[in-house]
């Protein structure tokens, strides 16, 4: 294999290192919302039973008005039966109090489910707090992680683009242009061995020209189907 093929094949190795890296770096908004948006459904389940603590307590509060309002009631029966003068006036006044006492246990025990469901959307919530908040510190600590990755791309981009224009130097400028655009253009690979006389890229089979001017190594040499530039394995 010639030096120019060696050298142009360690420079595809690096920009393939260097474009999966862009790719990474491209992926990263993407993956920092994916992580983010965990929280976003925990976030969502404690909404919804603080809203049912809510709209609960509130059911309970209108039980206990409804209650206070019977027992005013009874009140003034009572304040009536005091002025009753006559014996069925006042049986009727205790008929009106025994069905009010009635609805009022009504309430009483529509109280007691009430709150027993509040205790479990109590329990519900706390369980929802520590779930979120167990996942709040699992997600801190991955966006963190994916942070440093963002340093470190970085970082590597800028060794492999350093690393890079050292070995372009060497690099025949007709070689290197064309190999460049095809990369550009195929987004995987510029060069491409011949394998058992096919295209290492598209695996056309090429012509036995084609075949023989890519083993002798000494112009540029492409594939009649994809473009990408061609070369021999020893
Ligand atoms: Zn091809």
């Amino acid at each position: 294999m010639s030096p120019l093929i060696e050298k142009m094949l360690t420079l595809q190795d690096r920009d393939r290192k260097m474009l999966q890296l862009l790719r990474e770096q491209k992926d990263v908004p993407a993956r920092k919302q994916l992580i983010e948006s965990r929280l976003q459904a925990h976030r969502e389940s404690l909404k919804a039973s603080q809203e049912e603590i809510k709209k609960l307590t509130a059911t309970l509060k209108n039980i206990e008005v409804e209650i206070e309002g019977k027992k005013d009631l009874i009140k003034k029966y009572r304040d009536q039966q005091l002025q009753a003068k006559k014996n069925e006036e006042y049986r009727a006044l205790e008929h009106e109090i025994a069905t009010v006492q009635k609805q009022i246990r009504a309430f009483e025990d529509k109280e007691i489910v009430e709150m027993e469901r509040m205790e479990e959307l109590q329990k519900k919530q706390t369980e929802h707090q520590q779930d979120f908040q167990a996942e709040e510190k699992q997600v801190a600590a991955e966006l963190q992680v994916l942070e440093q990755r963002v340093g470190n791309i970085q970082q590597e981009l800028d060794q492999f683009r350093a690393e890079r224009t050292a070995l372009t130097a060497g690099i025949e400028p007709a070689w290197l242009s064309r190999y460049e655009r095809i990369l550009q253009k195929t987004g995987n690979f510029g060069m491409v061995p011949v394998e058992k006389n096919c295209c290492g890229g598209c695996h056309m089979t090429l012509p036995p020209s084609v075949v023989h001017e890519a083993r002798r190594g000494t112009a540029i040499t492409t594939c009649n189907y994809c473009g990408r530039m061609l070369y021999a394995l020893p």
